[in-house]
């Protein structure tokens, strides 16, 4: 019976379904590469019974596991009292008054007031919207361009895609906003006004010199650059480019979709580097992706130019202020703080990093074990010392990848660029080290198991 429903429902997926990040021929010839079911704690579970360690949280997102009763309860009582209302107009709703309120507590400085979407992409869309309207209000309406990182990602709505820096999502459809420009990542002395180094045109500083920077509203960063292939910035790079924006009058955007509510061992990706931005765009893990909710939380002078205007803020989504996602993700929240669970990721990432360590030792391709938190990622280089990388034939990482699969471990492979091979872990806040030994064991033998297909 179960086998009869998993095949009916493959193929009504092949005829009926365009996935997100997947390629379309393969799933109209193949269909899903795996059916969810339940999931539990850390695991998550087919329509046959298999389980598997979820490794990467879904899509960096699951942050307090799978299954939690709390979220479920919450969800089920807001619903009943108010499933929904809009918040146009100047309405309001409860859970949304207190989860701004959460959230502003968490926040470092003076990021006080949020306005709420939908995701990470309609974050990062209402920031730069923001922004721009900040310096219109300001009198230098010029001042439209963004300036975003390449590797970054930002999400796939227009102005999102156009903000990511992973070429593969930016040149997509073809369309695009000419005000968004990407910049190479992680040059802090360039940031920091080394003119001669040779990469220099093409930093954020260099980059604002080109555009003017009486047309530059804003820069967009991740603390931490997750789908770009989990890049922690050099130490001091985001204060270099915090007082590049001061002394520039541009605006800093952090967005910290994934970094945010303790993914990374901290409240916040950028605490580990104690600067405060102007906006930050949040998602994700505001709701353990329990519920759809994002939201951009923005500094005070920036409210108050904002608060100047008489007219309507013509900006705004359905589902700003959903009350049954607010009431979730005020759960969530207080869960994440009740259970120490950002300590906890801070704790097991330091152990994850430690299994690194010895993965390092013992394979030759193994390459820049990195991450904070429960955010991290690793390289596989055929010849490290050499700069040899992997061929599109020998699919390093996707090998791992799917050797990982087999074994009940769902992890992350990027290969967007030619000979990029990385691998993400970020397994949900809840890890305990019984959880990082395997996880950390199970890679060890998926990579043992590539190496000698390859006889490396
Ligand atoms: N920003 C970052 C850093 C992300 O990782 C993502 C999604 O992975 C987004 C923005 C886009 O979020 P969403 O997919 O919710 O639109």
């Amino acid at each position: 019976m179960k086998n009869q429903t998993l095949y009916t429902l493959a193929e009504l997926d092949k005829q009926h379904i365009l996935h997100p990040s997947t390629s379309p021929a393969f799933n109209r010839n193949n269909g899903p590469t795996i059916i969810f079911e339940r999931g539990e704690g850390l695991h998550i579970f087919d329509m046959d019974n298999n389980k598997y360690i979820d490794g990467v949280s879904m899509l960096w997102n699951v942050n307090v596991g799978h299954g939690n009763k709390e979220l479920a309860q919450v969800s089920f009582d807001q619903m009943q009292k108010l499933a929904y209302s809009s918040m146009f107009y100047g309405y309001s709703n409860e859970p949304a008054v207190k989860l701004a309120e959460k959230i502003t507590s968490m926040t470092p400085g003076d990021l006080d007031s949020v306005f709420y979407t939908s995701g990470g992409s309609e974050s990062n869309d209402t920031a730069f919207k923001l922004a721009r309207f900040y310096w219109e209000r300001k009198g230098l309406a010029n001042k439209k361009k963004i300036i975003s990182l390449k590797r970054g990602y930002h999400g796939v709505t227009v102005a999102a895609q156009r903000a990511t820096g992973i070429e593969v999502y930016r040149a997509f459809s073809g369309s695009g906003d000419p005000d968004i420009i990407n910049a190479e990542p992680h040059l802090t002395s360039c940031e920091l006004g080394d003119i001669n180094h040779p990469s220099y045109q093409n930093s954020i500083r260099g980059t604002i010199e080109r555009e003017g920077v009486n047309h530059v509203a804003a820069v967009i960063i991740e603390p931490i650059q997750g789908a770009g292939g989990v890049h922690v910035p050099p130490e001091d790079y985001l204060q270099a480019v915090r007082k590049l924006c001061d002394e520039q009058n541009i605006l800093l955007i952090a967005d910290e979709v994934i970094c945010g509510f303790g993914r990374t061992g901290r409240s916040f990706g950028v605490n580990h580097w104690d600067i405060v931005p102007d906006l930050m765009s949040v998602a994700k893990g505001i709701t353990s992706g329990y519920a759809q909710l994002g939201a951009v939380v923005m500094r005070t002078p920036i409210m108050d130019a904002i608060c100047e205007v008489p007219d309507m803020l013509a900006h705004g989504f359905t589902y700003s202020g959903h009350p049954t996602a607010c009431a979730v993700g005020l759960k969530n929240l207080e869960i994440i703080e009740r259970e120490n669970l950002i300590d906890q990721a801070d704790q097991m990432g330091k152990l994850l990093l430690k299994g690194f360590d010895y993965l390092n030792d013992k394979y030759h391709f193994f390459h820049n074990g990195r991450g904070r938190g429960l955010l991290t990622g690793f390289d596989l280089i055929k010849d490290p010392e050499q700069n040899i990388t992997f061929t599109p034939e020998e699919a390093a990482a996707m090998s791992i990848v799917e050797e990982c699969k087999k074994r009940g471990l769902l992890i992350r492979g990027f290969d967007f660029e030619p000979g990029m091979n990385i691998i993400a872990i970020a397994p949900p806040l809840i890890s305990q080290q019984d959880d990082i030994e395997t996880i950390i064991s199970i890679v060890d033998e998926s990579l043992s198991a590539y190496s000698k297909r390859l006889g490396l």
